[in-house]
Formats: structure tokens, sequence, C-alpha cells
């Protein structure tokens, strides 16, 4: 499903991606550790196409993405791939649903196709009487289940996630690591989260571990 060769990135005279080979399978759920300053943000960035390595190539679903042009890598990345970061990032001034929606508008959905997708995912989710709520009106814990059911409006078979639990109460956390497994088996999507959380690091499938810009094996 992704397949990282020999990616390497540097900022300035940092090497922080000394040659990366990483290959992960439809539907694993994977979490990548490893000390602060590591390179795993910086590699789930590459991954998600929003950087550029300076060597390698980045496939997904047997599509190389290092050869793409920036108009299409953006359509790819909006159709393919889900993101959700360690703050939710909702748009303030709109409710649950429509924020939800915002990715399916750029996509080129209808209207009407939005609102059914955003609904059957906030209703999946047990979200359905948010959905008219601003963020403000929403707990840390359901903002970030907002941001997840955003990923998957337009049902990307890669989700990427950086610290997604980085900023919930346990409680929440646990629901939103449960939530991920959930989505794996009812979509079948492909997960990996750059996480700190050993509680989440623990149950993934897979656990991949940075050092130094490097993987460890
Ligand atoms: P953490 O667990 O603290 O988030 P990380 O393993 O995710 O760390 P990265 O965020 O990938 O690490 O950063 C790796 C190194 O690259 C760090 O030293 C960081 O300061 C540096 N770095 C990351 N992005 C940039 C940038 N845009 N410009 C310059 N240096 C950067």
């Amino acid at each position: 499903m992704i397949q990282l060769e020999g990616i390497t990135k540097s900022f300035g005279s940092l090497q922080v991606l000394k040659g990366i080979d990483l290959e992960i399978n439809s539907g694993e759920v994977v979490s990548i550790v490893g000390p602060s300053g590591a390179g795993k943000t910086t590699l789930l960035q590459i991954m998600g196409t929003l950087d550029d390595p300076d060597a390698g190539t980045v496939s997904i679903d047997g599509t190389n993405l290092s050869r793409m042009k920036q108009k299409e890598l953006s359509a790819f990345r909006n159709k393919h791939i889900g993101f959700v970061f360690q703050f939710h990032q909702l748009l303030p001034e709109f409710t649950a649903i429509e924020n939800i929606m915002i990715p399916a508008f750029i996509a080129g959905v209808s209207n009407r196709e939005a609102l059914t997708r955003a609904s059957e995912i906030l209703d999946f989710m047990g979200l359905k009487e948010r959905a008219s709520h601003k963020p403000n009106e929403l707990s840390g814990g359901e903002k970030q289940r907002v941001a997840v059911a955003r990923a998957l409006i337009n049902n990307p078979a890669v989700i990427l996630a950086d610290e997604p639990s980085g900023s919930l109460d346990s409680h929440n956390k646990e629901e939103l690591h449960q939530l991920f497994f959930d989505l794996r088996n009812k979509f079948g999507q492909t997960f990996v989260i750059v996480t700190h959380d050993e509680s989440l690091s623990k149950i993934t499938d897979r656990t991949v571990h940075m050092i130094d810009g490097m993987i460890q094996y």
C-alpha cells in the first residue's frame, strides 16, 4: 500500500532522514515511535506528500508520487490520504458537520453527497447529536473525533496521524485509539500513526522504531 524507498531529507546541514526504506501493507495499523528529533514527523509529512524528500521515492497504491506535478499531487492527496494532527485544526466558525464536509467540497463532491457522507460518518462515531455544534461547544475528545471524521470524508485508503491523542486525557485517548481499529475493521483503511503514547504503540499491528533519521530493526 505505502512504499518508501531510499528517502533522505536534510534541513540545512542537519540530515534528518538518512535513507528510509519502509513498506506498509493495506489495512495495517502501524505506529512510528522514537525519541524527539528522530525524524518521525518529517517522515510522515513526506509519506503524505506534504513535503518533498531530497532523494528517494514514495508510492501509494502502486502510484509513484515522486513523479507527479503539484496540481496532480494535491488532487491525489485530497482523494487518497486523510490527515489527523495533534491539535484538531477545526475551523471555529463552522459546525462539526460543515468542518467534516470541507475536504469533500475541495474534491468537487456535491453538497448533497457531502452531507450524506458526513452524516453517515458522524452516525458511525456516535456524534450525530453534535453535528450542528461549533468546535468550542465540543469536548476535546469530540473535537478530535470530528477531525478524524473530516479525514475520512473522501474515503481515503490511508490515514496519517501525528500525535493524534497527544492532547487528550486517558479516557478520550482510549476511545480514539479504539476508533482507529473500528475504522480499519469496517472500512479497511491503512493507518500510520506517529506517537509517543505507549498505550497506542503497544496495540498497533506493527511498531516502527526510528532513531536519528533511521529505522531500527
Ligand atoms: P518530535 O517527537 O519531537 O515531534 P520528530 O521525531 O517528529 O520529533 P521531526 O519533527 O521530524 O522529529 O524533526 C526532526 C529534526 O528536524 C528536528 O531536529 C527538527 O528541529 C528538524 N526540523 C523539522 N522540520 C524542520 C524545518 N522545516 N526546518 C528546519 N528543521 C526542521
